[in-house]
């Protein structure tokens, strides 16, 4: 072989190496992009939700402490994960109809978590009965559980409670409560979830 048909052999061969090269990168590329869009767009539905909210024991309720762990979420990822009125009360500031809930006239023994992110926010031993038509508390389960916004809709300065993790209207809070604190924590029933103690020790 003369050095001119070398050197042709040898640009065929770099030329297919090359291109061996470019389909690899292309494919890595291809691949890369998959693995980000679903990396960014967990599908959890409600159903996924609740069974992660249904996982939450008694006792890792309790065991729960203090954390400055924030939970965020997109709109799309909210909705996915919440019914219609729970969207509406826990991420449009929604007030649920009196009386018609579901935990104003419950009172077992439990943890009532929050429906957003499952936070523990109020003990059954601060449950009362306030005849207003909604679940009311005197105390959350933990000082730092719940933030306080003040409200000015409706013509009136009130007092909004959200979760301190997920940031979600819970309710608000009035001065007109039992002792030992005087407060009522007035809540919706859709921004909860409940634990029940069932047969659990402490
Ligand atoms: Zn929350």
């Amino acid at each position: 072989m003369n050095a001119t048909a070398f050197r042709f052999v040898l640009r065929i061969k770099q030329n297919s190496m090359n291109m061996k090269k470019l389909y690899l990168l292309s494919f890595a590329i291809i691949l890369f992009a998959a693995c980000q869009s679903q990396g960014q767009n967990p599908v959890v539905n409600e159903e996924d939700h609740l069974h992660f909210l249904n996982q939450i024991t008694y006792q890792s309720a309790m065991a729960d402490s203090v954390n400055n762990e924030k939970v965020e979420r997109s709109e799309e990822e909210w909705r996915q994960r919440l019914s219609s009125e729970e969207y509406r009360v826990l991420r449009n500031n929604g007030t649920e109809i009196p009386f018609m809930n579901k935990y104003n006239s419950h009172y077992e023994d439990g943890i009532y978590i929050c429906k957003g992110c499952g936070q523990p926010l109020f003990h059954s031993e601060t449950k009362y009965n306030s005849r207003s038509g909604w679940p009311s508390y005197w105390a959350p389960i933990r000082e730092d559980a719940v933030d306080e916004k003040e409200d000015r809709s409706f013509f009136m300065v009130r007092t909004e409670i959200v979760c301190s993790r997920c940031d979600s209207h819970l309710g608000h809070v009035f001065d007109d409560g039992p002792d030992p604190t005087g407060l009522r924590y007035c809540m919706n029933s859709a921004a909860l979830h409940f634990v029940p103690k069932g047969d659990s020790e402490e």
